[in-house]
């Protein structure tokens, strides 16, 4: 099987095999010390501020953007919320949940945030801003410098969902002065699904001390406090965070740029592959992550099914009003130029049966 999808991706054999393990108990020295280089090497990545955190949850990505809402807002924020697909309505749906006071800026699907949609909201009292750095759905990387200038002006906090992003694009926290910054095990850091991640500056620091805690499980009080010496305060998924370790101590040596010049790479190197086949790029501002594509002559859905079915190649189907319209190819996980070259050759045999 070729997984080109977005999430749970390939992983290497290195990853495979911690995964066949036997799962260790965790309440020990040892699995404290591995934690504790998690969190050093993710915050180093991401180029966090002194004094920053980072703390692992056991959920999938939506728990950490979840906890972000609950622990970080509070009553008296007023929310700016970046919506261009089904990432950017999560939000809006997390914020309706637990009734903070918010609106939304609704963007047409495979559109960039421009500058003057955003800078309507300057001065208004707003607080804090929700944005998912790479709107997934669509393929949008948004202008991220633009969007942390508007925050630095107006005083907004920025709290950034990098689910996606993380790892496939430039993404340094103490530059854009993020407050917040979510991503999880299945995307680019190429484990199995199971644990997402919060980074936390200090201000947001002071925030989930100061707030009153509003849940246990997702309660970033606690995971702060069980971290200082590198445990959790439930049962995490410690398969996956015993894979990550690997993934972060692999992508250490090389250097968090090289692993992005190397996806960059596999991106560029699909890009270049399609251009004489039936699909048209969706997305302005595309992230190295991954490639929607909307097929000129045929029905995306259908393709999505040939080329699982017929070809055991998966590609990630859209949903909603989409699902027909758009389908996605991702560039991150273990995946080479000759496995792009397999998706591509498939991509001509269905061409020449009429079936693209
Ligand atoms: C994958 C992804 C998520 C998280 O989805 P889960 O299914 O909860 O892991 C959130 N935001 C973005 C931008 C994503 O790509």
């Amino acid at each position: 099987m070729l997984n080109f999808t977005v999430g749970p991706v390939m992983c290497s054999d290195e990853v495979r095999a911690i995964g066949a393990q036997q799962v260790p108990y965790f309440r020990t020295p040892e699995f404290s010390s591995v934690m504790l280089e998690n969190e050093r090497l993710m915050l180093e990545f991401l180029s966090a501020p002194l004094g920053s955190r980072c703390v692992f949850l056991t959920s999938s990505g939506t728990g950490a953007m979840e906890s972000c809402v609950m622990n970080i807002l509070n009553d008296s924020d007023k929310v700016i919320v970046i919506n261009g697909g089904s990432f950017g309505q999560r939000f809006v749906d997390l914020c309706r949940l637990h009734e903070r006071d918010f609106t939304e800026i609704k963007l047409e699907f495979g559109k960039q945030l421009r500058r003057e949609q955003l800078y309507e909201y300057s001065e208004k009292g707003y607080t804090a801003l929700l944005v998912n750095m790479h709107e997934t759905s669509s393929g949008v990387l948004y202008d991220m410098p633009m969007i942390s200038g508007f925050c630095r002006e107006n005083g907004i906090m920025l709290i950034i969902d990098a689910i996606s992003a993380f790892l496939a694009d430039e993404l340094n926290m103490s530059e854009l002065g993020a407050a917040a910054v979510v991503t999880g095990s299945q995307k680019a850091l190429a484990v199995q699904p199971g644990v997402s991640i919060v980074a936390l500056s200090p201000e947001a620091l002071r925030r989930v001390e100061t707030n009153k805690e509003k849940c246990m499980y997702l309660s970033l009080k606690e995971a702060l406090k069980n971290g200082e010496r590198g445990q959790t305060p439930f049962t995490p998924a410690v398969s996956t965070l015993l894979q990550i370790n690997a993934r972060l101590r692999a992508i250490q040596f090389g250097g968090g740029t090289s692993e992005r010049e190397h996806i960059a790479g596999i991106a560029d190197d699909f890009r270049s592959k399609i251009k004489d086949l039936p699909l048209e790029i969706v997305s302005e501002s595309m992230s190295n992550a991954v490639t929607a594509l909307h097929p000129l002559n045929k029905g995306a859905k259908e393709i999505v099914k040939i080329l699982k079915d017929e070809y055991n190649i998966w590609v990630c189907p859209n949903g909603g009003e989409m699902a027909d319209k758009v389908f996605r190819v991702g560039h991150i996980g273990y995946i080479t130029k000759d496995d792009n070259q397999a998706l591509i050759d498939a991509l001509h045999d269905m061409q020449k049966k009429g079936l693209l």
